[in-house]
């Protein structure tokens, strides 16, 4: 028998939202108005958004029917203890801090495990996450592989850790100033790339060697587990929920975004398997969230996290989430348009710095190219460059990052495979007109996370 290699979605449309057509004057006016940054345009103004797969994704009837079962106690809330026992079954971390979203976990372990002065080794920074370490007292340094830096690198495993880069972190800083390796599964900023498990083995053999803990960025760990059956020799037969699982064991704790994995629209968490940690964090998650038990979430918000945990990790949801995203980019790959390879998990990653090689980078080739399609047809997209890298926070620098994209984000569930074709057909166009494009120049600089509300000016 002939096995079937469709992605096609593993649901059916019960409910649709009616999103409006806009006219290239339009989309040229409403570009100007948010300063030539994709995240100040208004949602109305876009036809297909792209800009983050963040919270955007649609809900099954299941998790709308579990909303209707929220517990809105102040307290010991029903919808707490079944998140707690989704995170325990699914995840198998022992205990849970709720928190808003992601960041709301990130502020609290970095309060408790960081001190002045301390080093966080990770597999390439992600924005709220460094900024936290910083905050905190902490410095990031980068130990993820050469290849994630490489666009053209077709490495299956660009999320993973060079293992000398860490041992050297080790060396030079002593394990003492290093209270945890920040370890993502799926790499956001280096395009959705995995972590393979082999090295995820041998980062815990080598950290436990030194008592190091490892705080796991979970955000879209199914997502990897995906890739490790895909690509990873001896894997092929294992479920995701399990893949899931064997991941989860390797390390001491997590942040989550459960926007991203957990197909939820807001929510997140802190999860920990050392009691005093969990302590720590617990006491605090009262000052910054909300009591333990909601930390800042409606228990209805609990309740759609703890059954969309479950849906996030069956292989027909993640084989047509991830086809989804395949399609997309062998279809840019095909017109020859310079992406990230290979293409990642949750998005199509465009080489700015390639397809606009005649902008230097200190005028923002992606936040220009971002632009640039947004006034072709009214699709959203991302800059992930030197605007999201912002400044060093000692020396007031700017980073420069090897990587200048433009990431086009596919929410879980919410686009058909029409909408992918028409957001090609408009990156091809952009593509081909490339030769014209002009940069852009900074007119207002924010002073954390500039990349949220910065605003820009076309280049005379
Ligand atoms: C989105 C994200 C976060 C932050 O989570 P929020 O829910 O947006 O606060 C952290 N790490 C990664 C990898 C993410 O993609």
């Amino acid at each position: 028998m002939k096995t079937r290699k469709s992605w096609a979605e593993p649901f059916k449309i019960k409910m649709v939202e009616l999103i409006k057509m806009t006219t290239p004057k339009q989309r040229l006016k409403a570009i100007r108005e948010a300063g030539y940054n994709t995240f100040l345009l208004k949602s109305e103004d876009v036809y297909i958004d792209l800009l983050t797969d963040s919270g955007t994704s649609a809900m099954s009837d299941q998790q709308w029917a579990g909303m209707m079962l929220g517990d809105e106690a102040y307290a010991g809330s029903r919808n707490f203890y079944h998140l707690e026992k989704a995170v325990q079954e699914t995840y198998g971390y022992k205990y849970l801090v709720p928190t808003h979203q992601g960041r709301g976990a990130e502020h609290i372990i970095s309060k408790v495990l960081i001190k002045k002065g301390d080093v966080i080794p990770g597999n390439m920074y992600f924005t709220t996450t460094r900024l936290h370490q910083e905050l905190a007292g902490g410095t990031f340094v980068d130990v993820i592989v050469d290849e994630a830096h490489d666009p053209q690198s077709d490495f299956p495993f660009k999320g993973n850790i060079d293992l000398q880069k860490l041992e050297d972190v080790i060396k030079k800083y002593g394990p003492k100033r290093i209270p945890y390796v920040s370890m993502a599964t799926t790499v956001n900023m280096a395009g959705g790339q995995p972590i393979s498990m082999e090295n995820l083995k041998t980062v815990r053999q080598l950290t436990q060697k030194h008592n190091i803990r490892i705080i796991h960025d979970m955000t879209r760990v199914a997502e990897n587990a995906y890739f490790i059956k895909e690509r990873e020799k001896g894997y092929r037969n294992r479920s995701i929920a399990s893949l899931v699982k064997e991941i989860c064991s390797y390390t001491d704790g997590a942040t989550m975004s459960a926007k991203k994995d957990a197909l939820v629209n807001i929510g997140g968490f802190l999860a920990l398997n050392d009691w005093n940690t969990f302590e720590e964090a617990r006491n605090m998650v009262v000052i910054y969230e909300g009591l333990h038990t909601y930390g800042g979430l409606a228990g209805r918000d609990m309740e759609a996290m703890s059954i969309g945990i479950r849906e996030s990790v069956d292989y027909d949801h993640m084989h047509a989430r991830i086809g989804q995203v395949l399609y997309l980019g062998d279809k840019l790959v095909e017109a020859g348009v310079p992406v990230v390879h290979p293409i990642g998990s949750h998005g199509v990653f465009l080489d700015a710095r390639t397809i606009l090689d005649h902008i230097p980078q200190d005028n923002y080739p992606a936040q220009t190219l971002a632009a640039e399609l947004y006034i072709n047809s009214g699709v959203r997209s991302m800059e992930r460059g030197i605007v999201s890298a912002g400044r060093n926070p000692k020396t007031g620098k700017n980073y420069y990052p090897k990587l200048e994209l433009v990431r086009l984000t596919i929410p879980r569930r919410v686009y058909t495979q029409a909408h992918m074709d028409v957001v090609a057909e408009s990156v091809i166009e952009v593509f081909e007109n490339r030769k014209k494009i002009k940069g852009l120049r900074m007119i207002y600089e924010p002073r954390y996370l500039r990349f949220f509300q910065a605003r820009f000016a076309p280049l005379k």
